[in-house]
């Protein structure tokens, strides 16, 4: 019997062979490394909660979109990656202009960090958004332009921000706006009437004998006074109108568009509102009144400052004439 001797490499192509085995593993080492990295950046993507995109701008596909995409717009991202519509169709209506033009605005500009609108969830939720994005030129791919970007959803930082702003501008009391909002929006108003030449009415109104009220039932009850005359102030209020709590007993409106004739039926109307309420303590019934001083811009005045210290000189001469009554300046 002959023995097969196992086949050998000649000699001369050992080295060869060997540096092909060596390729190879180290081929293999890279194939695992590279592995090991998309799973560490998957777990990474998964557990960020902002959504990753990338956007073919040519072609006008989304080619890449993270996981948070399902969790934040609660829709499929596979539906996503085949048809960019889900994206528009997933805008609030109102902010669809302003998202699709900030995004364009990216080819411009290179970038845009300060693009905020909102979403309807597949849930029918509203969130808002804060989509940075990007321009990536990738070279390699024939100046193909890229936008990438990164969605968070901003929306309990956004109801943060609401409530501190309402905080900020409202009397605790009252739910009104508080003196500092109501002069700041009270000026923007004074300031666009003499921009427009259109007339605007300022008014104050200061409860009669609100000291009395306090003597006699007690702080509480004057509290719900307030509250009350705040609520008065309110309803009688058209769209655009100004109503603030400017002092502790001591409210102001304004009236844009208002001539001197309407903006007094809106006095009176306040007024008899008011005398109609009724209130009870301790099985004791009373009512309140007030004084109101009422103005209209004139072509001389320069600042708010002048109507309103025309309606607090019109709002004491009503004090000095007997109270519960309306006086025009
Ligand atoms: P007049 O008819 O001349 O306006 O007299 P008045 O008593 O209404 O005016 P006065 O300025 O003498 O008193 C205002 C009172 O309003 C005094 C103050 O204790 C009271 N007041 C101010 N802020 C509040 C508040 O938040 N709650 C209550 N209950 N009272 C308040
Ligand atoms: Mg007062
Ligand atoms: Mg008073």
């Amino acid at each position: 019997m002959v023995s097969k001797k196992p086949q050998s490499l000649p000699f001369e192509q050992m080295p060869e062979a060997a540096e092909t085995l060596m390729a190879l593993m180290h081929a293999q080492g890279e194939v695992a490394r590279l592995r090991e990295r998309e799973q560490l950046f998957s777990s990474l993507l998964v557990s960020v909660n902002a959504v990753l995109w990338a956007f073919d701008w040519e072609t006008q596909q989304m080619i890449y979109v993270s996981p948070a995409y399902e969790r934040i717009f609660g829709r499929s991202a596979g539906l996503l990656l085949a048809d960019f519509n889900e994206w528009r169709d997933s805008i609030y209506p109102d902010d669809l202009d302003y998202a699709e033009r900030s995004l364009a605005e990216v080819l411009v500009k290179g970038s845009i960090e300060d693009r905020e609108y909102r979403i309807i969830s597949a849930d029918g939720q509203i969130r808002w958004l804060s989509d940075k994005c990007f321009v990536s030129h990738q070279a390699e791919a024939g100046q193909r332009v890229i936008v990438v970007g990164i969605a968070e959803d901003i929306t309990e930082k956004k109801h943060l921000e609401g409530e501190l702003q309402r905080l900020a501008t409202t009397d605790v009391l009252t739910q009104s706006s508080n003196r500092r909002h109501f002069f700041e929006c009270a000026h923007r108003e004074f300031a666009q009437a003499r921009m427009d030449g259109t007339p605007v009415a300022f008014l104050l109104l200061d409860i009669d004998d609100f000291k009395l009220i306090n003597d006699t039932y007690g702080h509480p009850e004057g509290d719900i006074v307030l509250q009350r005359i705040a609520e008065s102030g309110k309803a009688i209020l058209r769209r655009g109108d100004l109503f603030g709590r400017i002092g502790g007993e001591e409210f102001a409106a304004v009236f844009p568009g208002c001539g001197t004739e309407m903006a007094h039926q809106i006095a009176e109307r306040l007024q008899r509102e008011i005398q109609r309420l009724s209130f009870t303590h301790k099985g004791q019934g009373y009512g309140v009144t007030v004084s109101q001083g009422l103005t209209c811009i004139h072509p001389e005045d320069e600042s708010l400052d002048s109507l309103f210290s025309r309606a607090d000189a019109a709002m004491y001469q009503a004090k000095r004439q007997g109270k519960n009554q309306i006086v025009l300046s």
